[in-house]
């Protein structure tokens, strides 16, 4: 799995071949994606001054390319659907077993809420995966200048390099 950069005019202008980065596979359609970088590893301290000023740093920080055309494979749907539908279903049984739980009143009640709530966060970090962007798995770098994909798939990279050849 290489590591990939690809100049940031180049992704906004959608001159990208037409593999998944992501899974190489050919694709089955583009996306409009807005692209945005990872906020810096220190920012993480300002959450102790509170969300709204770790926020505030981030969004100033944050730099974003917009992709016209992202090559998007059938992979991609699947893997999409399959977050959402986990992501949502344990948002939605996490809260029935809440209000369940609450309407129990009992001791064994508050550890059955406590639970349910873990089971609420983690569907919500489920299906924050089922975003385009944490699909594509694709980040802008600090200075905006690339886009890089960490764990791209070799025939996407291959792909990239040599623009025309069949894959
Ligand atoms: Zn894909």
């Amino acid at each position: 799995m290489p590591m990939v950069t690809i100049p940031a005019g180049q992704v906004a202008a959608g001159h990208l071949p037409p593999v998944c980065a992501r899974h190489g596979e050919q694709a089955t359609a583009t996306k409009k994606v807005n692209l945005i970088s990872k906020p810096p590893a220190w920012a993480a301290v300002l959450i102790i001054a509170g969300v709204l000023p770790y926020l505030i740093v981030v969004m100033a920080l944050r730099k974003t390319v917009k992709a016209p055309a992202w090559p998007w494979c059938a992979k991609c749907t699947s893997q999409r659907t399959r977050s959402l539908l986990i992501g949502l279903g344990l948002i939605v049984l996490s809260f029935v077993l809440m209000i369940a739980f609450a309407a129990a009143q009992s001791d064994a009640a508050a550890f059955g809420i406590l639970l349910a709530l873990i089971g609420f966060l983690a569907g919500i970090i489920v299906a924050a995966r089922a975003t385009t962007q944490a699909i594509t798995g694709a980040f802008v770098s600090k200075d905006g200048n690339l886009v890089e994909i960490p764990k791209a798939d070799e025939r996407f990279a291959y792909a990239l390099h040599h623009p025309g050849a069949r894959v």
